[in-house]
């Protein structure tokens, strides 16, 4: 049987009990337990407090002892008067304890033997502190490094459209441009600037590819247009960080990027991995500037459409009442409702007040998708372009009759040529001469580009005119959106708006010559990709409408289905039919199919029927 080391230091922690004591207590425990034993004791030299936690073996020869006795597999037990304190560094403390519990040596503590367990438990958790400090500290190193390396122009990612990977050399991958990619970035940093929207870049560029692929293209072309590097500049991580602010609205301009430090750019720097310079600064700042307009825009529609549009508007068809906006207590649920009688047949009794207002928005966009009476603002738009012609005109007139008198000038001149033999006036006519001539040819050029101009005007008035009236049917839309507040929304919707009516879940809204049907258990939203493409379409209409070609085309008997809408059946897979009412017998189909449905509403004057929902 292996021995009991007794181990004994000096300490002034161990409540003033000396060696001597210490040493006598351990004999005293391991006589009465029948246990053979040997003593180590480190006895305690000046200043060596100071030293004991910064290394405790080396003021202490017999601790150093008792440990490789342990090792040595003499000592199987030991005794101190306070084993907590055998030092007060824990993660020493933890390796003490590892070799002890190692080689299953039991620890008496005075009187007790101790459960090694708990204690070491404790002190583990101190050390995984100790190591969660190291780690930070090496990973703010590391972050540290990594950010020098994106500083110093190597910021790179697991992939780049525009590059593929060509080896590694000792330390990063390589990467090399692929001259078709970078085609299609060019191709959509010129596109996106001059108006086009993402969509139709992408649809122009990868017309082979199927619709769900289209989808992620989208994604990959928006990030395209945000990519900094593809102006051959790496962004430092302070310039990134900069950037990140601007997307989130939390700054207001990119004008960061001029600033320079020591003579260079202060947030940028030639990017090594990605060299090829695809695009400008500019043009990336003025992408990054007009997708966050969009963001924008859209964040205030979404804002500006989530207040009280339509109290007033809608019509309850069994009491006559008219629908309200109200709050709950707590100002969490925002609804319509009217005030309800016995009488009234209505359910339900209220509406999600964002959800009509959602749809009020679907209304607006697709009524002036439809419209057909577009004569008024033909009319305007007429005089409008007039005017401008009319302009052009009188300019050109000013400058030919200023050529004339040119002209003229330098015509009188000729006979200073003739008549004179002074050679100083000689020389000053040809000087004034030589001047005429400069601001006729500057004259000349004028005329050419002015008539250029008108011949161009001609003809966008005569081709356009269609066009023309688009632009001011869909300012009209996007002002709904982007300027209106609640009220002025409310006004613009009673403005083309003769009847709208909710028969249980189906909202009836009637223009006069059309009749838009909802069913309010639906969603209906314009969602932020379909609003932008109709701002920037240049002809929406064939854009966003698209005639016959869809299944089951005469659900209603022979009413013709005049068009559907082609980007709402992508978006939510729902088909909005026009239907268009020819004749009483129309009238009379359509109205039955209605009574089935529990909607009892007269369709004279009528001349066709939207609807939203299946009927
Ligand atoms: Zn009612």
């Amino acid at each position: 049987m292996a021995v009991c080391g007794i181990y004994a230091r000096t300490s002034i922690e161990t409540d003033g009990t000396s060696i001597e004591q210490q040493i006598e207590l351990g004999i005293k425990f391991c006589k009465a337990n029948d246990f053979e034993y040997q003593v180590y004791q480190d006895a305690g030299k000046s200043g060596y407090k100071i030293y004991d936690d910064e290394d405790p073996f080396k003021h202490r020869p017999a601790f150093t002892k008792l440990l490789s006795d342990i090792e040595d597999k003499i000592i199987d037990k030991i005794w101190v008067f306070e084993y907590s304190r055998l030092t007060r560094r824990p993660e020493i403390q933890y390796a003490i304890d590892k070799t002890f519990k190692k080689h299953d040596v039991t620890v008496y503590e005075q009187e007790k033997k101790l459960e090694n367990d708990a204690q070491s438990k404790m002190i583990k958790g101190i050390i995984s502190h100790v190591y969660e400090f190291e780690r930070q500290m090496i990973e703010a190193r590391t972050a540290r490094g990594k950010r020098k390396t994106i500083n110093s122009g190597l910021r790179s990612y697991w992939k780049t459209y525009g590059y593929r990977q060509a080896g590694k050399n000792e330390r990063y991958i390589v990467w090399e441009p692929v001259q078709s990619e970078i085609e299609n970035i060019r191709f959509a940093y010129d596109n996106f600037l001059n108006g086009r929207p993402i969509n139709s870049i992408v649809k122009k560029l990868h017309q082979d590819e199927p619709e769900p692929r289209l989808k992620v293209l989208y994604k990959v072309y928006r990030n395209i247009l945000t990519r900094f590097d593809y102006t051959g500049f790496s962004l430092t991580t302070e310039g990134a960080k900069l950037c990140n602010k601007y997307k989130k609205l939390e700054i207001d301009s990119l004008s960061f990027l001029g600033e320079q430090e020591d003579g260079k750019p202060k947030y940028y720097v030639p990017s090594i991995n990605y060299p090829a310079q695809i695009t400008s600064i500019e043009s990336w700042a003025a992408s990054m500037g007009k997708l966050r307009e969009n963001k924008e825009i859209f964040r205030n529609y979404k804002r500006a459409a989530n207040s009280d549009i339509f109290t007033g508007i809608i019509k309850c068809p069994y009491c006559g009442l008219y629908y309200y906006s109200q709050n709950d207590r707590r100002n969490k649920y925002l609804y319509y409702t009217h005030v309800m009688t016995k009488k009234c047949l209505q359910r339900p009794k209220s509406s999600r007040r964002e959800k009509i207002n959602s749809l009020a928005g679907v209304f607006y966009f697709y009524y002036y998708l439809v419209y057909e009476d577009t004569n008024e603002f033909l009319k305007e738009n007429q005089t409008v372009a007039n005017l401008n012609i009319a302009k052009v005109k009188d300019r050109l007139a000013t400058v030919q009759s200023d050529n004339r008198k040119l002209e003229k000038q330098i015509a009188n001149l000729q006979s200073v040529y003739e008549d004179s033999t002074d050679k100083d006036l000689i020389k000053l006519t040809l000087t004034k001469e030589a001047e005429l001539k400069i601001r006729l040819d500057a004259n000349n050029e004028n005329v050419l580009r002015l008539k250029s101009e008108l011949s161009q005007l001609h003809a966008e008035f005569k081709k356009n005119l269609k066009l023309l009236t688009y632009e001011s049917v869909k300012k009209t839309v996007i002002s709904y959106f982007e300027k209106l507040g609640a009220e002025e929304k409310r006004k613009a919707l009673l403005k083309i708006i003769k009847e709208c009516v909710l028969f249980k879940s189906y909202l009836l809204i009637n223009t006069g010559k059309m009749l838009f049907i909802f069913d309010i258990k639906e969603d209906y939203a314009i969602t932020e990709e379909l609003y932008n493409q109709f701002k920037s379409a240049e002809m929406y209409k064939p854009h966003f409408t698209t005639h016959g070609n869809f299944e089951n085309p005469k659900p209603h008997g022979d009413i013709e289905i005049v068009s559907t809408s082609h980007f709402l059946v992508q978006e939510s897979g729902k088909v909005i039919r026009q239907y268009k009412m020819k004749n009483p017998e129309d009238l009379k189909i359509t109205e039955e199919k209605l009574e089935i449905l529990e909607i009892d509403y007269d369709l004279k004057d009528i001349e066709s029927v939207i609807c939203f929902t299946d009927l």
